[in-house]
């Protein structure tokens, strides 16, 4: 039965709910509604100027309404007295085909009809920094290799742990914070689940860091590359697929553990890269994490060439473990439905056909990558990703070509912005030409 939002409100002590929904940019939009008026919106949505937001809309469009999803009801843990939804858009009486929300259920949808449920957890690296973003946060944070750093990740047991005890409230099975590679970079892990449960948490997590960051003075991103010099935020994926409650990827004689229908996923995964690259690292910061030089720590810790290993990070895919894989090709500007939803499709598209993802490398990248001639490497810019997505007929087919088109479009429109920009090494490397 669905939940009836204006009887929770009285249960649980809510005045306002945050009907929110997230564009193509992944930017979360919100309306805050009253419980007195709970009832109404739940039935018909609330209303939005679509053009208003990243969602390839015209001025003279109807109303558009994001009608919430009542399951997603999570009180916001410092203030409680709100409680967010997350919401799918509608507009003329349809909903909208390139709302991310409804691609990753339409994909989601399509891998129930082959049989397949995809499950994923995903770790967000973000940097805790100054109020303008120009620094980090924590002036004493100066260490060459400070990952993991006890005392810079106790200066932050404030903020860290008061996210921390939300997830836990939250029921997300919390179960690790740490200080990253890079100086002011922090991760929070919670537990895997469905990927439509996965992408609702993660634009939640995100929200929820940048909300607790701001009350304790300080100013979280989730920026792919802030500082040139130290390892860029990632937002790896560990990915299974399961039926009736049976991992289908774990085959104790497969290799490594992985089942064959595992490796065809990898196949799909290695065969859409660089064109799945315009989902998982969308904007034009990305191509400064991957294909980067070395950082201040010794390793960026991302990839730049389609390869998968076994439990060796200097590959685009590692099998940790049996049963799993972590694609580590996404970034923190990723939007949380589109990278679930783009990496379900070339998956299914991989376990379709029967894709072989070839030879297993073992060898360490940062140093021997040179060596491998005849794997692709990763697109060098965010144009070059955007010409691969839009010549993918499967992801295009897999997605909605209407959800590809509005998309392609808005994220082109955002590099000639970029292009219009004249930088200053662009001005010392011509100015004597
Ligand atoms: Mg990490």
């Amino acid at each position: 039965m669905t939940k009836d939002l204006a009887a929770a409100a009285k249960e649980r002590g809510i005045k306002y709910f945050m009907i929110s929904y997230t564009d193509l940019f992944g930017s979360q939009r919100a309306k805050l509604v009253p419980a007195a008026a709970i009832a109404g919106m739940q039935k018909n949505g609330a209303g939005f100027a679509g053009f208003a937001t990243w969602l390839d809309m015209s001025p003279s469009d109807s109303d558009m309404f994001a009608l919430p999803d009542p399951e997603t009801l999570i009180q916001l843990p410092w203030k409680k007295e709100v409680g967010w939804l997350a919401s799918d858009i509608w507009m003329d009486g349809k909903p909208v085909a390139q709302a991310p929300r409804l691609v990753l259920k339409k994909v989601i949808s399509a891998a129930a009809e082959a049989g397949f449920e995809m499950k994923s957890g995903v770790e967000c690296e973000f940097f805790l920094v100054n109020k303008d973003g120009t620094a980090i946060s924590d002036s004493a944070d100066i260490a060459t290799k400070p990952c993991y750093d006890a005392s810079a990740l106790m200066r932050r047991y404030d903020v860290i742990t008061e996210i921390c005890d939300a997830m836990l409230d939250l029921g997300w099975e919390a179960y690790q914070n740490d200080h990253e590679d890079a100086n002011g970079q922090f991760e929070m892990n919670w537990s895997f689940d469905t990927a439509l449960v996965t992408a609702d948490r993660h634009t939640f997590f995100k929200f929820m860091v940048k909300s607790i960051a701001e009350k304790h003075g300080l100013r979280a991103t989730f920026m792919p590359k802030p500082f040139l010099g130290l390892t860029g935020s990632g937002c790896h994926a560990h990915v299974s697929v399961w039926r009736d409650g049976k991992n289908l990827f774990e085959d104790e004689g497969g290799e490594l553990g992985v089942a064959e229908l595992g490796y065809h996923f990898i196949g799909g995964i290695i065969q859409h890269a660089e064109a799945l690259c315009a989902l998982t690292n969308p904007t034009i910061n990305s191509y400064k994490r991957i294909n980067a030089p070395r950082t201040l720590s010794g390793a960026t810790w991302s990839p730049n060439t389609v390869t998968y290993s076994g439990n060796n990070r200097t590959h685009m895919i590692r099998i940790p473990e049996p049963g799993r894989f972590e694609l580590r090709l996404a970034d923190g500007s990723t939007n949380p439905y589109l990278l679930q939803a783009g990496i379900l499709s070339a998956g299914l598209d991989g376990m379709k056909n029967k894709i072989l993802p070839g030879a297993r490398l073992d060898i360490n990248m940062y140093e021997e990558g040179h060596t491998v001639k005849d794997a692709k490497r990763l697109p060098l810019n965010l144009l070059d990703a955007l010409r691969a997505f839009e010549g993918s007929a499967v992801l295009e087919a897999a997605l909605g070509a209407e959800f590809t088109k509005s998309y392609a479009k808005m994220r082109h429109n955002e590099w000639l912005e970029y292009a219009a920009h004249l930088s200053e090494w662009e001005r010392q490397a011509t100015l004597d030409c």
